[in-house]
């Protein structure tokens, strides 16, 4: 009879034990993720743009007050109507005129001070001709816009940002890049443009006709003219299996060559954060075609609350840093099962951006040769760890060489280390970013490698001509192709113009 209750006190203790050791992890992640949620927002979006009203870039660092806002919408006709107005009406002449598409770009690339602004965030037009399989956009265009229209004709966009929420003006102007594998930026799949140059004259530029404009339009920050129209290459739309695997982070550059030669079309590396690991370890993700039929429903990728809650809980949270990691580890994240190449690319940034007033997402991105990337992520470890910096997320992806703008980054075959922070927007916050930046741009050129323009203008004019061997040249082009520099911005005039 003793013995009975005594192994039933046992089997109760145990009971309680292995709850204990299932519920507590469970708990704590519950009190994590409802705590962030709590402090948590939607993510903030700029304000619409109106005449005297704020105009601000992503993150909400730079803010211009326009003299004037020139609102482009189609048909294109119509908009170069409005356009030639404003660039020849007298009351605004000889101010400068800058131009914003999603306005995702976050160093003044956007915007000038009493200038004129034009917004080309509503000139949406999507044109797609079966015969050449080529696609015609208005400026403004966002991928979002695109994707599902070349879905319909079984057909995807060749490259763009691993989001959708871009602008193709805007994309073409810092000539972007995403995560497809052997290609280089997407100004490698335009085949024509037409551009309004600052005079008012439309003109057709494309790799052989009007070159030197095409070459400085791509990738030109919106300093050579406005894009009215682009007409770009698409690819056949296909079914695609994930596959992830865990690697040593200094293995990641072999990943990708390995993931070439397997005949993946989409990779990228994700890399640990937490501060065992911290850029020791990653998850490599590579999609091969399945061969199968590229049929059925585009699906718009849309990350729930828990995911949201799960990324934002990372911040100055080393035990988010480990939960993150672990669920995308062991329980493999986004990887797994197989999707269609669109709905792969029909994803917006949106679930993940902050959602709190007072603070900021801050992104950097830096190239490197492939050999050089084990010591680069070594010193970018250290760098993080002196600065104590708040890193949410890092990516490395794989860009071949840009043999189309003349403002390359990718001079060569590199890889592409994305960084997204989290900081307080004020003064401090951003002076910890520029320190950053500085270190991680001096970081990048000690491994023969570059900066990506579109962020924080936080560069030195040093680094900036160190990373960009050619941006003098480029500056002479603009001065050459636009003598009244009408075509202006913040940032054009901090590394140009300003002394
Ligand atoms: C969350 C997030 C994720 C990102 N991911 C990636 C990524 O995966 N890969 C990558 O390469 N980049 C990435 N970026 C950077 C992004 O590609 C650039 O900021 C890009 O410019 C965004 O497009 P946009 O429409 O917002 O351009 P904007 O910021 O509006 O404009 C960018 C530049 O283009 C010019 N411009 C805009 N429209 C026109 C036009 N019609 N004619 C002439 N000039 C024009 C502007 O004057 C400006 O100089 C990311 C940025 C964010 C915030």
């Amino acid at each position: 009879m003793a013995t009975k209750s005594r192994r039933a006190r046992i089997l109760r203790a145990a009971l309680l034990v292995a709850a204990t050791l299932v519920l507590a992890p469970l708990l704590r992640a519950g009190w994590h993720l409802g705590r962030v949620a709590q402090s948590d927002g939607e993510s903030l979006s700029r304000a619409p743009v109106s005449d005297g009203a704020v105009v601000t870039d992503f993150g909400g660092h730079d803010q211009a007050t326009p003299a004037r806002v020139v609102r482009l919408r189609p048909p294109v006709d119509a908009a170069i109507e409005l356009l030639r107005q404003a660039l020849s009406d007298p009351t605004t002449a000889g101010l400068p005129v800058s131009v914003g598409g999603a306005r995702h770009s976050s160093g003044g690339q956007t915007l000038t001070r009493g200038g004129v602004f034009v917004d080309a965030s509503a000139f949406t037009c999507v044109r797609y001709d079966p015969r050449t399989t080529l696609v015609t956009v208005c400026g403004g265009t966002r991928w979002a816009d695109v994707v599902p229209v070349l879905h319909a004709h079984g057909r995807s966009v060749a490259v763009m940002q691993s989001n959708d929420d871009f602008t193709v003006g805007g994309s073409l102007s810092v000539n972007a890049h995403g995560w497809q594998l052997g290609r280089g930026p997407v100004g490698s799949t335009v085949t024509a443009l037409r551009v309004m140059l600052a005079d008012g004259s439309v003109v057709t530029a494309t790799p052989d006709d009007n070159a030197l404009l095409f070459r400085h339009v791509i990738g030109g920050y919106g300093l050579f003219g406005v894009v009215l129209e682009a007409t770009l290459e698409t690819v056949p739309n296909a079914r695609y299996r994930s596959h992830t695997v865990v690697v040593d982070a200094d293995q990641v550059a072999r990943e990708f060559a390995a993931a070439r030669r397997s005949g993946a079309e989409f990779a990228y590396a994700r890399l640990a954060m937490t501060d065992d690991e911290l850029l020791r370890t990653a998850l490599f993700t590579r999609f091969e075609p399945t061969g199968d039929a590229p049929s059925g429903p585009l699906e718009e990728s849309r990350a729930g609350p828990l995911a949201r809650a799960v990324f934002r809980g990372q911040s100055r949270s080393p035990y988010g840093r480990e939960l993150r990691w672990t669920l995308e580890r062991y329980f493999g994240g986004e990887a797994g099962g197989t999707r269609l190449r669109t709905s792969i690319q029909h994803e917006s940034a949106e679930w993940f951006l902050n959602g709190r007033v007072g603070r900021v997402d801050v992104l950097h991105e830096y190239f490197v040769p492939p050999s050089r990337l084990g010591r680069f992520l070594g010193d970018v470890r250290s760098i993080l760890r002196a600065q104590d910096a708040d890193a949410l997320n890092m990516t490395i992806r794989s860009v071949s060489a840009d043999a189309t703008s003349a403002l390359p980054y990718a001079r060569e075959d590199v890889l592409a280390v994305v960084m997204f922070f989290h900081d307080s927007l004020d003064a401090d916050g951003d002076q910890r970013q520029q320190a950053l930046s500085r270190s991680l741009t001096d970081a990048a050129l000690a491994h023969g490698g570059t900066y990506y323009l579109p962020y924080r203008p936080h560069a030195t004019p040093e680094q900036l001509r160190r990373s960009y061997p050619s941006f003098d040249a480029f500056v002479a082009a603009k001065r050459a192709l636009d003598p009244t520099l009408r075509f202006r911005s913040v940032w054009f005039d901090r590394y140009a113009v300003e002394p």
